[in-house]
């Protein structure tokens, strides 16, 4: 038999932003479609119209975009396929797998306070599961499913091991309600199996529902999908992940300016490990996922330790790439886009400015001196170190540059020999050209300054001091 095609999906419900731990189990489901040559879905659960918003599949969709998960096709829309759920409501209905409940809330109340008074389960056990459709009144009904009365259910999950689950602990839950409506057990399912899902990877909040579901798979004769529970996100406290622990929106994240590229990484390692591996690609990170590694305790968000992957996927980064990134970056926040010049300059920057740089406005301050216009604004450090005996040692400097070979050994050696000239070392020196050049600390090595400057700008702004 040839391997079937593995199908992964997301299902967010757009009900507010994006949460981190949504793309977190997106991630992991594209990782692991991906790395097998399979297909990643994205499903919007919108069935929910009291509380799904327009402005929260928004969210979903930029946040996926923003983080690089392509999904195939188009994103699928739950509620535009409420017929099709229904459609197999009956068609359980029909075979006798589920039945037409007449039950008003009140009987349903007074059920749950009988059986509360003996001290018995309060599960809901309806009376017309057995009835004589004969005896059906011309009434409003719910369908329900027929749950088993004994016996267990047992998922087999891939990362929580065999969950067994009895089944006097299952009710004979709600398919369609009484204005014909799915619900979302039904629709979760009929959906999965209708998109060809074959892995179902998701947050382990949803386990309990997992055997719910699968009376669905076992009534209409569908083959069950592979099912992933994982752990939640907690915060370093270990407490679940929220607003107070830091930010947990994707788009807040974007926000800050981490590289989409480190956030992946990063987003993989929460809860996840491949051996000792903490930087890696994503070729690396589709080869190598798999459910196995996935871990059934919660994994902890370390805001450092994104922070530190972060600065090593820019480190990293191709040039080109990181410029196309930070400018995307610049627009989201609704930044002046970057002139055709300054653009020229970070293009000639970048592989002094991805250099330890966590996010991309650190990034962005250290471009500063590429950013900023003549005359340069001083910050008061700069403008201390720029004392009268170095602006005199520099003015000795500025004369020599006219003819100087334009390349980092010969600008070090013109001016290590200025310095010596003066009595003071190279790095006496560093200071006040960086003041010169940068107005700021936070700046490239001087050299590389020069370098992206190129001549006649590095001479016009130390001219501009008086050297
Ligand atoms: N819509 C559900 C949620 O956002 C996910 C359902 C599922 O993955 O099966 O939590």
């Amino acid at each position: 038999m040839s391997e079937q095609q593995v199908v992964t999906r997301i299902a967010p419900s757009p009900t507010g932003y994006m949460h981190i731990g949504t793309a977190r189990t997106a991630l992991f489901n594209w990782l692991y479609a991906r790395g097998r040559g399979g297909k990643f879905l994205l499903r919007i659960e919108d069935t929910d119209r009291e509380r799904s918003t327009p402005e929260a599949t928004e969210a979903i969709l930029r946040g996926m975009e923003w983080l690089g998960l392509d999904y195939d096709g188009e994103a699928v829309s739950q509620f535009a396929r409420v017929d099709r759920h229904a459609e197999v409501a009956h068609a359980l209905l029909a075979a006798g797998k589920a039945y037409k409940c007449f039950a008003s809330q009140d009987e349903i109340q007074a059920f749950r306070e009988a059986a509360r008074a003996e001290g018995k389960s309060t599960l809901y056990r309806s009376p017309w599961r057995d009835a004589d459709p004969a005896s059906h009144p011309d009434a409003p009904y719910v369908v329900r499913i027929k749950a088993p009365l004994d016996g267990e259910t047992v998922i087999r999950d891939q990362v929580q091991g065999d969950v067994t689950i009895r089944n006097s602990e299952l009710d004979d839950m709600i398919l369609l309600r009484s204005d014909g409506t799915p619900t979302y057990m039904l629709a979760v399912v009929v959906d999965d199996h209708d998109m060809g899902v074959t892995h179902v990877i998701r947050g382990d909040d949803h386990l309990n529902n997992a055997a719910r579901q699968m009376l669905i798979y076992a009534g209409m004769g569908w083959p069950l999908p592979v099912y992933a529970h994982i752990p939640l996100i907690f915060g370093p406290d270990g407490k679940k992940l929220s607003k107070r622990h830091g930010a947990t929106g994707v788009a807040e994240y974007q926000q800050m300016g981490y590289p989409a590229a480190g956030m992946r990484n990063y987003l993989a390692r929460l809860g996840w490990s491949h051996g000792d591996d903490e930087f890696f690609t994503d070729a690396q990170a589709m080869e190598w996922f798999d459910l196995p590694g996935i871990g059934r305790s919660p994994a902890r968000f370390d805001f450092k330790k994104l922070e530190n992957l972060c600065g090593q996927h820019i480190a990293a980064g191709d040039d080109a790439a990181l410029l196309h990134e930070l400018e995307a970056f610049i627009a989201a926040t609704g930044e002046n886009a970057l002139t055709g010049e300054q653009r020229d300059g970070m293009s000639r920057g970048m592989y002094c400015l991805k250099e330890r740089a966590k996010t991309f406005p650190e990034l962005l301050e250290k471009a500063h001196f590429i950013l900023t216009k003549r005359p340069i604004d001083r910050d008061e450090k700069a403008d201390k170190a720029l004392d009268s005996v170095s602006r005199g040692i520099l003015s000795e400097l500025t004369p020599q540059l006219q003819n100087a070979s334009w390349d980092r050994e010969s600008l070090e050696g013109l001016v290590a020999a200025v310095a010596e000239a003066h009595d003071t070392k190279l790095g006496k020196l560093a200071g006040p050209l960086r003041a010169a050049l940068a107005g700021r600390a936070v700046s490239p090595s001087v050299f590389d300054m020069m370098l992206v400057l190129g001549r006649d700008e590095t001479i016009a702004r130390l001219t501009d001091i008086g050297a």
